[in-house]
């Protein structure tokens, strides 16, 4: 899901890039059947944390049609207790942890969605942004809609609830066929569970079963915790209805060549989860491996950017001969809204995070491995910070191509502008960054290494967007006019 955002009004407009970029990332989870409902979703929202650490929610509904929620600003961990979670009664559950940067914080955005449709609750739940919310929100407000939120995701609602077919398929059919872009979706009406991919299926989602029950959840990380075993992946273009137990496939979404994300694989993912069919922790080896062949490096030892980088760095060991080394140690306890009022500079964020072991850094030739350089302001932090520690000779590498374009199908990207790529050559940032040298993974060497898999969306390093991005050049054609 995302904010939907704000028409230009006139006067100095942002560029339409920035008005419509996405700045939300999300982990959904739903269980239908079971006694427990509310406490599996808690811990498989806990197993999905690292999709969203902003604000956390679960709505569950009871066998006699009868809604609960809760929900709250913070970690999974913080926000519920065992008195929130006694109170969530029901043998469905529904929910979602999101992460947004773009000032919309507040608890009032935060899912799963809760209403009220005829004489049943409706929750829903999204991982992903729609490309034409804007579109689709203008007109539905015209049409006397009236939006609590201002999340993309509640166009979903709309469109459902003022859609003429007449059964509840149907609707659900005739909202999902007018939204475009990337949804992995979850919706209970009543005792009824919707588990839904957009055709291209950008954004992840699995079917487990837990003795009578069946769960729903981003990743498989989240199945694990409940001890659930793993079914199949909701395919693309898939609706899933679950009722007492009984799971039915509908295909309403014209078919499109499905558009797996393969920064899921890079980054966002948990390494233990299996994402598209391949084991992430697999995947970012490969990637590692395939980066020591092409960048080689003189050097003493690897090591990794902690953790999201772990995997690669192995790969990268593996290869080239060169000791891994634990030689960056990361302070788990920081969150993405750390603030520090007193300490400036550049590099302290890094510092608060990050810490070398200076035996294995000092007087050393050293590779280091990240999964990724976007901004650069970490590795900028991270190279200064390692120089200091008495690094001889600083090699970066990085498991994956140069970010050059933003994300608009769910992964929170930073504009064009800042991403570091999109303006500097790999002999530029080399410099900006101060080290000996610099690699990252070719686009050709990077689907070599998942050649299994796919077909993949790949638009952050190559502007390929698959899915239109309806809003963003309707801005922008609003803007050259
Ligand atoms: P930077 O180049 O300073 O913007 O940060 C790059 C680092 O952030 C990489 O090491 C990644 O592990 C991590 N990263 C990549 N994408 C994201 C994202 N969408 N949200 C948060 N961190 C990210």
């Amino acid at each position: 899901m995302r904010k939907l955002p704000t028409e230009p009004t006139g006067g100095a407009a942002r560029p339409a890039q920035e008005v419509d970029k996405p700045r939300e990332e999300c982990g959904i989870v739903a269980v239908s059947g079971s006694g427990a409902a509310a406490e599996l979703a808690f811990l498989a929202l806990y197993a999905l944390q690292h999709r969203g650490q902003e604000s956390a929610g679960i709505v569950t509904v009871d066998d006699e049609g009868a809604s609960r929620v809760h929900k709250g600003m913070g970690l999974v961990a913080d926000v519920f207790n065992n008195r929130t979670l006694a109170g969530l009664e029901g043998s469905l559950s529904i929910g979602h942890v999101r992460y947004s940067t773009a000032g919309d914080s507040s608890l009032r955005n935060a899912q799963p969605l809760l209403v009220q449709y005829e004489d049943k609750p409706l929750a829903l739940a999204h991982n992903g942004n729609l490309t034409n919310a804007n579109q689709l929100q203008r007109s539905l407000a015209h049409d006397g809609s009236i939006f609590q939120t201002d999340a993309d995701s509640e166009v979903i609602v709309h469109l459902i609830a003022r859609s003429r077919r007449r059964d509840l398929d149907g609707k659900i059919d005739d909202a999902l066929s007018q939204v475009v872009g990337a949804f992995s979706l979850l919706l209970c009406i009543g005792d009824t569970v919707y588990a839904a991919r957009d055709a291209r299926g950008f954004r992840p989602l699995v079917m487990g079963r837990l003795g009578e029950a069946v769960v729903f959840a981003s990743e498989t990380c989240a199945l694990d915790i409940i001890g659930a075993a793993y079914v199949r992946d909701v395919a693309p273009g898939e609706v899933l209805k679950v009722r007492a137990g009984h799971v039915e496939s509908m295909r309403p979404l014209p078919p499109e060549t499905p558009s797996a994300c393969l920064f899921e694989l890079v980054y966002f993912a948990r390494p233990d989860s299996r994402v598209w069919g391949c084991s992430v922790d697999e995947a970012r080896r490969a990637f590692g491996r395939q980066l020591a062949h092409e960048h080689p490096a003189e050097a003493d030892c690897v090591f990794a950017v902690p953790d999201s980088s772990n995997s690669a760095a192995l790969g990268y060991s593996e290869v080239s001969g060169l000791p891994f080394e634990l030689a960056l140690i990361r302070n788990h306890y920081v969150g993405r809204t750390f603030i520090h009022p007193t300490q400036t500079g550049r590099d302290f964020k890094v510092r608060v995070k990050y810490n070398p072991v200076r035996e294995l850094v000092d007087g050393k030739r050293i590779v280091v491995v990240d999964d990724s350089l976007v901004r650069g302001t970490t590795s900028l932090g991270l190279v200064a910070l390692l120089r200091d520690t008495g690094a001889r000779e600083v090699h970066f590498r990085v498991a994956s191509p140069p970010v050059r374009s933003p994300c608009h199908y769910g992964i929170d990207m930073p504009t064009r502008e800042e991403l570091i790529a999109s303006s500097h050559s790999v002999e530029g940032i080399r410099e900006h960054l101060g080290v000996d040298s610099l690699g990252y993974l070719s686009m050709e060497g990077m689907r070599e290494a998942v050649a299994d898999h796919g077909p993949f969306c790949d638009a952050c390093w190559t502007g390929n967007y698959a899915a239109p991005l309806v809003d963003l050049e309707r801005l922008k054609a609003l803007q050259d006019t």
